[in-house]
């Protein structure tokens, strides 16, 4: 693949990213009559069951570049940025094509913002998803399939479609397909970075929340290809791991500023409900007690999921350190995201008594100045280049 094809997906991504009325999910609309979608909120969504009922997965995460009007007034001041962007888009009627939205059990944010949206949508198919957070994983698998089971049902009498086991189990392939690809372009990075900026990760990523998963494969492993084959020279920089935005999502320009301030971003956990479960989910038996067990017995180890070993937290950044072959650790989180703030003492703490060097900072999905951030993060790579075999 040539470098513009390249160019023309990154180009595709970005558009997407900048388009505020969701045009790529009201282009799929359109082109059949009849099709519906259906919105979810970070962190994580049974998406397979909502494609399976032929309906378009849109993934709800905000954004920094909408004027705030209305949205401020539904919240207090001293909560994170992402509810006012989302009730924004909604109240600015850019999120009207949905005919579904569902709110996973990510934090007290998006739990009230599901209240709120009953009210101001009482037309709507509205659920209220509880993950399971539980330390016996037979027990959390039982539970999450009957929850599985209500949604299926539920979603098949909203698109009037019949998901029978073997409809989802064939959405159910089709996600086995896009984790391995995420994950493929994922292992790139860590190995080669210079050959895939997370910039660009992260466009695609961010276009295969609103698109059809069929669309994102085409341009993930057409991508993919790309990079394979990029010339681009390695530079020297540190190689980082970025953790706390699993959900409120940082503006791209700083994601850019950490690595032009001389950083190679070898993990992250932007965007991820799209790698929450690392095992691929069997489809042949019962598909949501497959969907139940895959998460319960391999879900990633993130904030917004109980954890059941007392050293768990503890390890965890060296071990996600060890596998990315990291230099350092930046902690990265929206201001005011209690997940991922309450976990930051206990992760740091872990890193650091492993020797791993660690800076921390907060931002807003709308923050518009990267100054800071930039000597920082530059600082910070530095320090590590300098000092960080002493
Ligand atoms: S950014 Fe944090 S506090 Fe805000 S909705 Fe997301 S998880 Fe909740």
């Amino acid at each position: 693949m040539t470098s513009s094809a390249r160019t023309q997906i990154v180009d595709w991504a970005t558009e997407i990213y900048n388009d505020l009325d969701f045009t790529a999910a009201r282009n799929w609309l359109a082109d059949k009559p009849g099709r519906k979608a259906a919105g979810f909120l970070p962190v994580y969504a049974p998406k397979e069951v909502i494609h399976a009922a032929g309906m378009l997965p849109v993934g709800i995460h905000g954004h920094g570049a909408i004027e705030i009007i209305r949205g401020d007034a539904y919240y207090q001041s001293y909560i994170c940025h992402l509810p006012r962007s989302v009730v924004e888009l909604a109240e600015s009627n850019r999120l009207d094509f949905l005919s579904a939205a569902l709110f996973p059990s990510t934090c007290d944010v998006i739990r009230n913002l599901s209240g709120m949206w009953q009210v101001m949508f009482p037309d709507m198919y509205v659920r209220y998803l509880d993950l399971p957070q539980v330390a016996d994983p037979a027990m959390g698998a039982q539970f999450w399939q009957r929850e599985l089971n209500v949604i299926r049902k539920e979603l098949s009498r909203l698109a009037d479609v019949d998901i029978s086991d073997e409809r989802l189990a064939a959405s159910i392939e089709i996600y086995n397909q896009v984790r391995k690809t995420i994950a493929d372009l994922y292992a790139m990075r860590r190995k080669t970075p210079w050959k895939i900026p997370t910039e660009e990760l992260y466009l695609l990523m961010r276009a295969g929340e609103v698109v059809a998963p069929e669309i994102f494969l085409d341009q993930a492993k057409a991508y993919l290809a790309a990079a394979e084959t990029s010339n681009e020279r390695i530079k020297d920089r540190t190689r980082v791991i970025i953790v706390g935005s699993f959900c409120e999502q940082p503006p791209l320009g700083l994601i850019k500023t950490i690595e032009r301030a001389g950083c190679y971003i070898v993990d992250d956990d932007f965007l991820a409900g799209n790698r929450f479960m690392t095992a691929d989910v069997p489809t042949d038996g019962d598909p949501a007690e497959n969907l139940a067990t895959t998460f319960t017995s391999s879900a990633i180890k993130t904030s917004v999921l109980y954890e059941a070993d007392p050293d768990g937290k503890r390890n965890l950044m060296q071990k996600l350190a060890k596998k990315a072959g990291a230099d350092g650790i930046i902690f990265c989180a929206a201001s005011f995201c209690d997940p991922a703030l309450l976990d930051r003492p206990m992760l740091r703490e872990g890193a650091e008594a492993a020797g791993i060097p660690c800076i921390a900072f907060k931002f807003a999905e709308n923050s518009g100045q990267f100054q800071q951030f930039r000597e920082q993060a530059g600082t910070f790579s530095d320090s590590i280049k300098l000092w960080g075999d002493a």
